[in-house]
């Protein structure tokens, strides 16, 4: 697609947002930069940003093909996505399958307990607070959704992440948990938005039980990218490497 990137919108953490020629849409660039400890623990780990591009391309478009409406539009230059705008909204939407992470700091679960059912937990996504847990009542009393907007994006977080899940399964991964971000497009409809990538999921290889994701840089383990890496040639078929130009580094 011929598309002109404009300026600067929006910059969060691992990501920049730019304005295009076109009202609604927006390219994405996932940047280098790796943060974890509410922004603490920082470094820049060299392809980080292509790889998660490449990740979350490919899974969104598994959940496209699901019928699932995500931002995805299509893959432009390395760790760059051309996207539709939205306008999102300030949850943090987690749903764990085991547990794992900061739960096993907040409630007595044992640690790798696999939930039959899996949880959904909103965060209000907000630095100046770091980032609470929210229960319904909090969120409508901030404005933040209705009470039917919840229960859509509840909704269609347990359609991702048993479709993400099977997935994964199917590539010799454990989808652990992660987090996930949505949005209202131009005609208010709830999308997919944000990236789903090692470093918003928890993934561990099936067969070894190895991490494959951010944990290790949040455990001050090496080889942080030669897990994205493992984690995008374990996904993508030869297809998908030819059309994001997928780098054996
Ligand atoms: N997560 C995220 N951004 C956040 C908080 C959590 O992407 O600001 C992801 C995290 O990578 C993990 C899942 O959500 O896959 C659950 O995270 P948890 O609450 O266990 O927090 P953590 O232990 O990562 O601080």
């Amino acid at each position: 697609m011929n598309i002109k990137v404009g300026k600067l919108i929006y910059s969060g953490k691992a990501k920049d947002v730019y304005e295009t020629d076109q009202s609604d849409k927006v390219v994405v660039k996932f940047r280098d930069d790796i943060t974890a400890g509410d922004g603490e623990k920082k470094d820049c780990l060299d392809l980080k940003g292509y790889y998660n591009s490449i990740i979350s391309s490919k899974l969104f478009e598994v959940l496209e093909e699901e019928g699932i409406k995500t931002q995805y539009i299509e893959l432009l230059a390395s760790g760059e996505m051309l996207s539709h705008k939205l306008e999102m909204i300030p949850l943090e939407v987690i749903t764990r399958n085991i547990a794992a992470g900061s739960l096993l700091k907040k409630f007595p679960f044992e640690d790798k307990q696999v939930f039959e059912t899996p949880i959904i937990q909103m965060d209000y996504k907000n630095d100046e607070f770091h980032d609470p847990m929210l229960n319904d009542d909090i969120s409508i009393a901030l404005n933040l959704a209705t009470k039917e907007e919840l229960d859509e994006i509840r909704e269609i977080t347990l359609k991702i992440n048993s479709t993400l899940k099977k997935f994964l399964e199917s590539k010799g991964i454990t989808l652990v948990d992660f987090k996930i971000e949505f949005g209202y497009d131009k005609d208010k409809n709830i999308v997919l938005g944000d990236e789903i990538s090692p470093d918003t999921c928890r993934y561990w290889d099936i067969e070894t039980c190895d991490t494959l994701d951010k944990d290790l840089f949040r455990q001050g383990e090496c080889g942080v990218m030669d897990a994205y890496k493992k984690v995008s040639s374990m996904i993508l078929d030869p297809e998908d490497m030819e059309r994001f130009g997928f780098k054996e580094m």
